[in-house]
């Protein structure tokens, strides 16, 4: 895709500071880290989320986030990571070629997750089987 941010640092056209390749995968920084050390984990070949992905290609990228993980503890003497993803805009993606964000949290760093909300008597049964009916 021409006009992609991330296949233009796939194709070394624009710089990233690259942390980790394999034959489909590469990680980089992320230019607006929320820790320092905040890697993004992208497939070579474009697709632009979780949805458009083939599956070997997002079973790379998982794998690679979880190589990166090991190597940002190992590295940054990281106590823990937050390995997340963001697809289409009402998830907040705001670069729609697939990406992990892996980011190494510290205790004590402050980052707060969301915050989550209790289901109601009887809702969470509800919840399950309306998922589950979208696989048969
Ligand atoms: P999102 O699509 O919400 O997961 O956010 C995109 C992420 O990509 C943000 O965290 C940006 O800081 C990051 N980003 C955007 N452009 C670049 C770039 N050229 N190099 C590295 N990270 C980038
Ligand atoms: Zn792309």
């Amino acid at each position: 895709m021409p006009e992609c941010i991330f296949c233009k640092i796939v194709a070394g056209t624009i710089p990233a500071e690259r942390v980790y390749e394999d034959e489909k995968t590469l990680a980089f920084l992320d230019i607006t880290p929320v820790n320092p050390g905040h890697t993004l984990v992208i497939p070579k070949k474009h697709a632009a989320d979780v949805f458009e992905i083939e599956e070997d290609e997002w079973k790379a990228v998982m794998h690679a986030a979880r190589t990166v993980a090991h190597m940002l503890e190992k590295s940054l003497g990281a106590h823990g990571v937050n390995v997340t993803t963001n697809n289409r805009p009402a998830a907040g993606q705001i670069v729609f070629h697939s990406h992990v964000h892996v980011i190494p949290r510290f205790d004590g760093d402050g980052f707060q997750n969301w915050k989550g909300t209790p289901y109601v008597q009887g809702e969470a049964q509800k919840m399950a089987e309306k998922i589950r009916n979208a696989n048969a």
